[in-house]
């Protein structure tokens, strides 16, 4: 099983690069951002409550992000591997995730790390809200504070990885198929 996570600011292109990884690799795409907008538009009571903390740029409990990521994982028992995006985001889903891996034997081969200028990021969000939809796309005081929380709770998970030698930062500036290219390429190198 080849297992990678997508790492990165909000808006530093996860979701975009993780559609020519999943089709390179035959991999499973496992976004929980895209979990929780799907429960939001379901209005399940699970999506009310994220909807929430989504429009105000805070982050879902834990608990519910990592019961979600089981529930995909079992759901796909012949899958060759799996590409997190969006989670972990912080360090108690990243321990989680090693804890769910470890019991089926087939652990994190990858942290790839898009690297992006903040700048950059707040222009492709807002670029991004004139056609996705997503509330907390089209605020530049949320998009702040997306920005804020990655930095304070989910930067520090790249340590984690480092210490097991499993994280690669990944230039994120250029144009989508340049980005795509050094991506692949690393993949290729593992
Ligand atoms: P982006 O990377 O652009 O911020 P996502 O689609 O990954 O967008 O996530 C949107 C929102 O969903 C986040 O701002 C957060 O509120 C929530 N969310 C997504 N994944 C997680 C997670 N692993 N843990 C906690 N909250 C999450």
């Amino acid at each position: 099983m080849l297992n990678l996570i997508l790492f990165g600011p909000p808006g530093a292109g996860k979701g975009t690069q993780a559609q020519f990884l999943t089709q390179s690799f035959d991999l499973i795409h496992l976004s929980t951002g895209d979990l929780l907008r799907q429960e939001i538009k379901a209005e399940t009571p699970l999506g009310k409550e994220a909807k929430q903390l989504i429009d105000k740029g805070e982050l879902v409990p834990d608990q519910v992000v990592i019961e979600m990521i089981k529930n995909k994982f079992a759901a796909n028992p012949d899958a060759k591997g799996f590409i997190f995006d969006g989670f972990p985001r912080t360090v108690a889903q990243a321990k989680a995730l090693d804890n769910l891996l470890e019991e089926n034997k087939t652990p994190i081969k990858a942290m790839l790390c898009l690297e992006v200028e903040r700048q950059e990021l707040i222009d492709r969000i807002l670029f991004r809200g004139k056609t996705s939809g997503r509330s907390d796309d089209q605020d530049v005081w949320i998009i702040e504070k997306r920005i804020s929380v990655y930095n304070k709770k989910t930067a520090p998970i790249k340590e984690y990885y480092e210490a097991q030698n499993k994280h690669f930062p990944i230039d994120g500036m250029g144009t989508v198929d340049e980005i795509a290219s050094r991506l692949k390429n690393t993949v290729r190198s593992l």
